[in-house]
């Protein structure tokens, strides 16, 4: 009998609770200062740019550019051991924020600039909490739905 595969758990803070609450939804939230505009992820407790301390919540619309990837080989984590190789990529939200996120259903050459939608799925993570996900994005025909190809 084999053990079963140890699963990544984010940790989930009072600061972080609010994503993680809004991700099981499928909602990917931002913080956004009320004072100077910024927008940011992760979520912090003051405004990076002008310290501000009330930021607000603010819901992405899940697109964006693809700024940077790499393809991971080597299992760094035994979670992961059978999903590689994955892409980890470097997204620019629209509203602002670069964020980290898996790359999926894109060929073996992944365009940097190319559009992305990133949605949240469960995956990796335990305890029921979901994951970002960039594919790409075709407008009007990239529904969130849909099997997730291994990269
Ligand atoms: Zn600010």
């Amino acid at each position: 009998m084999t053990a079963p595969r140890p699963q990544v758990v984010p940790e989930t803070t009072a600061l972080t609770s609010p994503y993680w609450t809004q991700a099981a939804d499928g909602r990917v939230l931002l913080q956004r200062c009320p004072r100077c505009g910024l927008v940011w992820h992760p979520p912090a407790p003051v405004c990076p740019g002008c310290r501000d301390g009330a930021p607000q919540w603010l819901e992405s619309a899940g697109l964006g550019t693809l700024y940077s990837y790499t393809r991971v080989d080597h299992a760094v984590h035994a979670a992961v051991a059978d999903v590689v190789p994955y892409l980890v990529a470097l997204v620019d939200l629209d509203e602002g924020p670069r964020i980290i996120t898996n790359l999926v259903g894109v060929p073996d050459e992944a365009a940097l600039g190319v559009r992305t939608r990133v949605i949240l799925e469960r995956g990796l993570a335990a305890g029921g909490l979901q994951l970002p996900i960039a594919r790409p994005h075709h407008p009007g025909t990239d529904g969130a739905a849909g099997p997730v190809p291994r990269a």
